[in-house]
């Protein structure tokens, strides 16, 4: 007996919708995807409840006439590509000709649509996929489509859904997506009959982030500094120091198309390194334009996927240029704010302080060392109560045998000693490394360390770079090496114990880094408990050493996990705070 049968186009449609259709922020996708296919200028969204009773995208692009409504609704339907050689070549965002017949087979469905030169326009009404309705109608030239009652045929799907709340933020997030990789098409948001976002059109896309994000984000945000490379990356990345704690930021378009690539992530990361706290993700609104050949865009049915040809180029690529941008932020700032007149005395631009505040900050700020009387190793309050002028730091004092407290024109500043202390030494250190290595102490009694097969490879990998670090490691045998000299700032430490827990924290860490990488890490990693401890109390030259020194790093606003050395507190603030303001 035979037992295989083709399904109904309903059927097939609604198993199609299964995984393009994930949840009402899909829906929102497909369809303005659609409509920036279709050029539109302005793209209006509406939603009600999650987007689970309506979605509604009303956009004024070029419309479609009767056959064209009636035939978009059917499976591969589509007028973007025609043969396999097209789809290599794919320049608009959709190419599968599912989303609509999917859409449409999973709700209540509503097409009007009109060319611009036409008399009339059509509405199309949709059930289930069922083609209910077909008549004149479409006021403006242009499309819109309603979709009701999501899932509504589909009672196992709509179980899945989330809470309105949570899709809404779904369905923002994707809003903001497009919104973001099309600067140039205004947008509109209304949730629940209220305006959520109206985004003029713009060609500049900081004026689009700004529109969406505010004017605080997008003053820390640095222009991607160009390079002539096949492949493009533009955009803006966000200061060293910037980060979130989820991907919500990290704006990625590939060829303009929003995606998700763990090739891109991972290269990101890369490119902060030391620039960003453990477990914190950049921000960044990226853009990578490469020859459509050289990826793939058809390896997910929602199209939130590509596949790179070559994704160690793609890698090399962005982490190049989110290091160029950030080193060439360190240096216009360096060339910018240093005082040729004022010789040896530092400069720090406060943007790069980690805010407390709302308020912007003026750049600009060379730190002033009034030596305050000192007496027994704690700090007098200063006689001269001069007015701290525009451009200059005094220190105040030592908070809770931690935080140097420094008065600018501005407020109040917070440096965290043991954050500073840390971001000195990993730089000394590194430089040490990058010049000569890092020199090395011989050991009273070298020590012979037997390990595990698998990180005796690792070691033999990387005796090079273990050895410009300082380590002193040689062969000694099957998986058993000689440990015989150890860099001055881990004298202290247990030679067995320490090798293992290099091995540890950085075996993951070196698949693909190169052995520089793999001994900033190491710095990184090692500094930390070595830098000053929290409440070892400093005499007073020594804090204004810290500071003159921590001024004088490449990156002087974070620690090497990217933690904030310091923290700006504008006196607006403050004034608010104590209810001076309102
Ligand atoms: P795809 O986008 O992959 O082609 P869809 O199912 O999303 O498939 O859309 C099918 C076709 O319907 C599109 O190729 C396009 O020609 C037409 N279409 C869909 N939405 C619009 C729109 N907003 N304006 C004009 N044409 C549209
Ligand atoms: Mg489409």
């Amino acid at each position: 007996m035979s037992r295989v049968r083709l399904l109904s186009d309903t059927l097939a449609s609604q198993v199609a919708a299964g995984e393009v259709i994930e949840r009402p922020a899909s829906v929102v996708k497909e369809l303005v995807e659609n409509s920036i296919d279709a050029e539109a200028r302005s793209i209006e969204v509406m939603i009600r409840r999650g987007g689970i009773s309506l979605i509604r995208v009303t956009d004024d692009g070029i419309g479609m006439d009767r056959d064209d409504a009636l035939l978009c609704l059917e499976r591969h339907a589509t007028s973007k590509i025609r043969t396999a050689a097209d789809l290599v070549t794919v320049a608009t965002l959709g190419f599968r000709g599912e989303a609509l017949p999917s859409i449409a087979s999973i709700s209540r469905f509503r097409l009007t649509t009109r060319e611009k030169e036409a008399v009339a326009g059509t509405e199309v009404l949709v059930a289930g996929g069922r083609i209910e309705t077909v008549r004149d109608g479409g006021e403006a030239p242009g499309t819109q489509i309603e979709v009701r009652s999501l899932f509504y045929n589909l009672p196992a799907r709509r179980k899945f859904l989330r809470s309105e709340n949570t899709e809404t933020r779904n369905i923002e997030h994707q809003l903001n997506l497009q919104a973001i990789g099309h600067p140039d098409i205004a947008f509109s948001l209304v949730r629940d009959e209220r305006v959520v976002f109206q985004l003029p059109a713009t060609k500049a896309l900081r004026d689009r982030i700004r529109d969406l994000m505010g004017s605080e984000l997008v003053a820390r945000l640095l222009e991607v500094e160009p390079a002539k490379t096949k492949l493009r990356v533009s955009g803006f990345i966000g200061q060293a120091g910037v980060s979130r704690a989820s991907r919500a930021q990290q704006f990625v378009f590939v060829n303009g198309r929003a995606i998700e690539s763990p090739v891109i992530g991972a290269a990101l990361k890369e490119g902060y390194h030391t620039a960003l706290m453990k477990g914190q993700f950049p921000v960044t609104f990226l853009f990578v334009e490469l020859d459509p050949a050289e990826v793939d865009v058809n390896v997910h049915p929602a199209k939130r996927e590509v596949r790179f040809r070559d994704p160690a180029g793609v890698r090399e690529a962005v982490v190049a240029a989110i290091r160029r941008t950030l080193e060439s932020d360190r240096r216009s700032w360096q060339e910018q704010f240093r005082a040729p007149a004022a010789g040896d005395v530092p400069f720090v631009r406060p943007t790069h302080a980690i805010k407390a505040s709302n308020d912007d900050a003026q750049p600009g700020f060379p730190i002033e060392m009034r030596a305050p009387a000192v007496t027994d190793n704690r700090f007098e309050p200063n006689e001269e109560r001069r007015p701290v002028a525009e451009h200059q730091f005094r220190i105040l004092g030592i908070l809770n045998k931690l935080y140097v407290l420094m008065e600018n024109a501005e407020g109040l500043v917070l440096v965290d000693q043991h954050a500073a202390h840390e971001r000195i030494l990993f730089e000394e250190l590194r430089r040490r490394m990058e010049e000569k290595g890092v020199p090395s102490q011989r050991l009273l009694l070298p020590q012979v360390i037997e390990l595990a097969p698998r990180d005796a490879e690792w070691i033999e990998r990387n005796l090079a770079t273990l050895q410009k670090m300082g380590l002193g490691v040689e062969e000694f045998g099957r998986h058993t090496f000689k440990l015989e000299s150890l860099p001055p700032f881990l004298s202290g430490a247990e030679p067995g114990r320490l090798l293992q827990d290099v091995i540890d924290s950085l075996k993951s860490a070196s698949n693909s880094s190169s052995p520089l990488r793999l001994g900033e890490e190491m710095i990184a990693k090692t500094v930390c408990r070595h830098a000053v401890k929290a409440n070892d109390l400093l005499r007073q030259p020594e804090v204004e050493k810290l500071i003159r020194d921590l001024l004088e790093c490449e990156l002087p606003y974070c620690c090497p996990h990217g933690r904030p050395t310091m923290i700006q507190i504008s006196l607006g603030e403050l004034e608010k705070k104590f209810g001076r303001k309102v």
